[in-house]
């Protein structure tokens, strides 16, 4: 028997997946805090730490192990993450130090928005679709998206593609940490759009309620930004379905409608592509991460 390894290596989690190579089903999954204010360091004895716990847990042997991919939490260029929100992992050369802490040479690194399309792609909605291209979009504490074109990851020359986060909308000129304007992760993510709401909504009332609360309270202005962003996708890429990830994904009522409030915003609107809620439970980041080898990227 094979296996695939995968881990999602996140800003608050990280987590491990053990695949079957031929069927592709979890075989088995830990997950543990990623700490990320204790450096660097912590997270490679963290990745160990779970490898080896793993192997010893299911019996498998390095020699079973066909790869292990990682999905991280930014932009990944050369197996190197060049810019991301979990900022200790930034320009770190993590290939060789796993490689090295793991004795294990196969390893994969990319996007974890990439991931999660790729799994969605593959073994989601996707695989029912028999789809070739598609957008995976995760709303939680970020906004990110991931493009697959002919069944390959499509990353761009540098790694930043799907950055769909950072593409800004009309709005209130509220600044972003990249250094522009209007970006629409500050609109569309958990914490943007519960201090856009704070401010500009509300206005002067007193709130401290979440994120989740204001987005099911403010249900359908928080759907007529997204439509327009999913729009923009769609009019550029044209994919054979939009998928949505992450946390805010899990609120059924974000579906509904939400083709309509889509369809003014293509520029054909006779036959839109569908927009579906995620299939794969919340370990898709580290099942695609597991499934990179196989699915070799394009670019
Ligand atoms: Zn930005």
């Amino acid at each position: 028997m094979k296996y695939l390894i995968g881990y999602d290596i996140g800003g608050t989690k990280i987590e491990l997946v053990i695949l079957e190579f031929k069927s592709k089903k979890i075989i088995y999954k830990k997950r543990v805090p990623t700490e990320r204010e204790r450096g660097y360091r912590n997270i490679l004895s963290k990745v160990s730490g779970l490898f080896r716990e793993a192997l010893l847990k299911t019996q498998i042997t390095p020699k079973q192990i066909n790869s292990i991919g990682f999905a991280l939490p930014g932009s990944v260029q050369n197996e190197i993450m060049i810019r991301g929100n979990t900022q200790v992992l930034e320009g770190k050369p993590i290939k060789k130090d796993l490689q090295k802490i793991l004795r294990f040479k196969s390893l994969y690194f990319e996007n974890d928005a990439n991931c999660f399309a790729l799994a969605e792609h593959t073994l989601g909605v996707g695989k029912r679709l028999k789809a070739r291209s598609s957008v995976g979009i995760i709303l939680g504490t970020g906004m990110g998206s991931g493009m697959i074109i002919a069944d390959k990851i499509f990353s761009g020359k540098r790694g930043t593609a799907g950055e769909i986060g950072h593409i800004p909308i009309s709005g209130h000129s509220i600044k972003c940490y990249c250094g522009q304007k209007d970006c629409s992760e500050l609109y569309l993510s958990g914490p943007g759009f519960k201090s856009y709401v704070q401010k500009y909504i509300q206005k002067h009332a007193k709130s401290d309620e979440s994120a989740e609360i204001l987005i099911s309270k403010y249900k359908g202005l928080y759907k007529k930004i997204l439509a327009k962003q999913i729009a923009a996708t769609i009019n550029f890429l044209d994919p054979d379905y939009v998928v949505l990830g992450g946390g805010i994904s899990r609120n059924h009522f974000l579906y509904k409608g939400l083709n309509q409030l889509v369809r003014p915003h293509l520029f054909v609107r006779k036959s839109a592509p569908p927009i579906l809620k995620h299939k794969i439970s919340d370990s898709a980041g580290s099942v695609g991460a597991a499934l990179l080898a196989v699915y070799r990227k394009k670019n």
